[in-house]
This record gives C-alpha cells, sequence and structure tokens, in this order.
C-alpha cells in the first residue's frame, strides 16, 4: 500500500465523512471526504486487475478501514462512493471492464457486505467529470468532457450543468469509438478503438511499431514490451530521443483528432484532461492542442484545452463522494 496525500486535522473536518475509492486498471486510491469536499487522507495500492474480485475487495476494505483508523477521532463513516470504468450505477454492477478479469459482478453488494455502510458506485469518468466540474479547473462551467487518460482511455460528460450517464451508465466510452478502422485490436473485441493508441498502453505500442518502422539508435530498443511504461518513454522524450518523442507526437496528434470529433458532437466550453498519462505534460498536451486547432470546427474554435489540477484519482474520488453525499441527503436521485 503506498500511502499518500495531506492528512488535515480531524477538527476541521466539515460534516460527515465519506469514503471514495478509484478503481484504475493498474492502482486504486482511496480517499476519505468530508463534507466540503476536502480529502482528509488518500492512499494508493495496486489494483492486480488479473486477481478475482473478491481477493480485490478484501484488499480494499483493507485500506478503506486502515485509513479512517488514521485518522484519530473522526467520525464513522456514512457512506463508501465507488469510481470504477464500466460501473453500471442503477444496477450496482460492473460490466466485465476491459483490462480486467472480474467479468460482470455486483461490486456494491460484495462491498456493502464487508462494510456495512450504503454503497454507490459510478462509472469512473462520470466521477472525475463531476469532481472537476464541483471542485477543479472546470468549476463553474456547466458544458465539460473530461478525458481520463490512464490504462485506458475514459471521459465524462457534463452539458447543460447535468451529468450525461446514458441508458446503460456507458454515455462517454469514447476509448471505445472507432479510430483508426481495422486497426489495433482492442481489449473489447474491436479493432482501432481510440484507447488503443491514445493511452498508456496505446503509447507503448505506438514506441513499439516506431521502433519497427525505423533504423535510428535508441536507449528503447534494449527495454521489452512489459518492461517499458509511459513515464519512461516521457523520460527518454525529455533527454532528447527521437522516437519516444515520435510516440507522443503521434499520440498527441490522435488525441486531437479524437477532440475535435468530440466537440462537434457535445461543443464543450472547455475539454480538461487527467490521469496518469497527462503527467506527460506538453510532450502529449502540445501535439494535442496543434492537432485539435487543426481539425475543429470553426464555429468551436474557442474550445478551452484544460489539464487537470487534480492528483491521480482525486477527481473521481470527489465526484463520486459528492454524488454519494447528495443521494444521502436526497438532493439527487442517482
Ligand atoms: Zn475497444
Amino acid at each position: 500500500v503506498i500511502l499518500g496525500g495531506g492528512h488535515a486535522k480531524v477538527e476541521e473536518a466539515g460534516g460527515d465523512l465519506i469514503v471514495g475509492v478509484d478503481v484504475g486498471g493498474t492502482n486504486s486510491s482511496v480517499g476519505i471526504v468530508d463534507g466540503e469536499g476536502k480529502i482528509l487522507a488518500q492512499a494508493r495500492f495496486p489494483t492486480q486487475a488479473g486477481d478475482p474480485a473478491e481477493t480485490y475487495v478484501g484488499r480494499l476494505v483493507g485500506v478503506m478501514r486502515e485509513l479512517h483508523g488514521r485518522l484519530q477521532g473522526a467520525p464513522p463513516l456514512q457512506a463508501v462512493a465507488i469510481a470504477a470504468p464500466a460501473a453500471n450505477s442503477r444496477e450496482g454492477v460492473v460490466e466485465s471492464p476491459a483490462n480486467f478479469s472480474w467479468g460482470r459482478i455486483n461490486l456494491v453488494a460484495m462491498v456493502k457486505r464487508a462494510m456495512d455502510l450504503p454503497v454507490s458506485i459510478i462509472n469512473d469518468g462520470n466521477a472525475a467529470a463531476l469532481g472537476e466540474a464541483r471542485y477543479g479547473v472546470a468549476s463553474g462551467m456547466t458544458n465539460i468532457l473530461i478525458i481520463t487518460l490512464g490504462t485506458g482511455l475514459g471521459a465524462g460528460i457534463v452539458l447543460d450543468g447535468r451529468l450525461v450517464q446514458g441508458h446503460t451508465s456507458a454515455a462517454g466510452e469514447f476509448g471505445h469509438m472507432a479510430l483508426v478502422p481495422g486497426g489495433r485490436q482492442c481489449a473489447c473485441g474491436e479493432r482501432g478503438c481510440a484507447e488503443t493508441y491514445i493511452s498508456a498502453p496505446g503509447l507503448r505500442r505506438t514506441v513499439f511499431e516506431l521502433l519497427a518502422e525505423r533504423v535510428d539508435e535508441s536507449p528503447l530498443r534494449r527495454i521489452s514490451f512489459d518492461e517499458l511504461t509511459a513515464e519512461m518513454v516521457a523520460r527518454f522524450a525529455r533527454d532528447g530521443d527521437a522516437v519516444a518523442n515520435a510516440a507522443f507526437e503521434k499520440t498527441g496528434d490522435y488525441l486531437g483528432r479524437l477532440l475535435a470529433s468530440l466537440v462537434a458532437a457535445f461543443d464543450p466550453e472547455a475539454i480538461v484532461l487527467c490521469g496518469g498519462l497527462v503527467n506527460a505534460g506538453d510532450l502529449l498536451v502540445s501535439p494535442a492542442r496543434r492537432s485539435l486547432s487543426e481539425h475543429v470546427l470553426e464555429r468551436c474554435r474557442g474550445v478551452k484545452l484544460l489539464v487537470s489540477g487534480l492528483k491521480e484519482g482525486q477527481a473521481a474520488i470527489l465526484g463520486a463522494s459528492w454524488l454519494a453525499r447528495e443521494t444521502l441527503q436526497g438532493a439527487v436521485s442517482a
């Protein structure tokens, strides 16, 4: 368990505590959130998505209890709010997320059994959208798209101030929009999905494609596919490696093209990028911005491309917790 995040004084905690969870393909984050949207304590642990869901829930419950135990004198937890990929908020289930070996499971029922608290679940992209719209760089805006770039490509849509979830809570699964006809095999079964190019694994695939096409020397030639991480590619790019830089150029170009299509569909005021891959900063964002302005509809040229100021997992934790609190208070029906 990697523990991090600032520990605010519990006496300053406003209102009841909710424990928020962001289930990521690589890491999961847990945060205890007070009524004002302050994260009092946060922890991160490897998801190990190849393990059975029961094993995962056991570890998750351990981390939640440990984290709450660290806040001495803290009020009891009121609810658990989960943000997960492929989550169906109405049924409480996770629908066989790509990159996980879980299949279709009722994660809400499993966590409820262990914690004996109200448990809610929301698609991770939607949770991040709510978090950014309430507490992040897009706070106050009513038309925004949040794009999460990590193991996959997730998204959330806020239009006219409302979260758009769709019939099966799958709205915003932009990672599975067709980007390249007949392109790379995706974990969902289709070919050419956006996330096979625009994600951390997509970047690694692009690196290996470029290495095969080119003959120039690069330290990347001595690293295996399994060893290579997006952070390593970013480091090599900053050190001036041409292949690493070309991989980010290509990824950013794909991202800009995808965003231009999304702008045509939703006409947002801003697009917020978050997730681990965005730690690469301008390596990714500059080519994306260039490509977006090249391909975007003329009348939507004013759309802002922003980078989240929240730390990994925080937008989703804050968004899921906010929704759970509103639901507890009867303010919204989820
Ligand atoms: Zn797909």
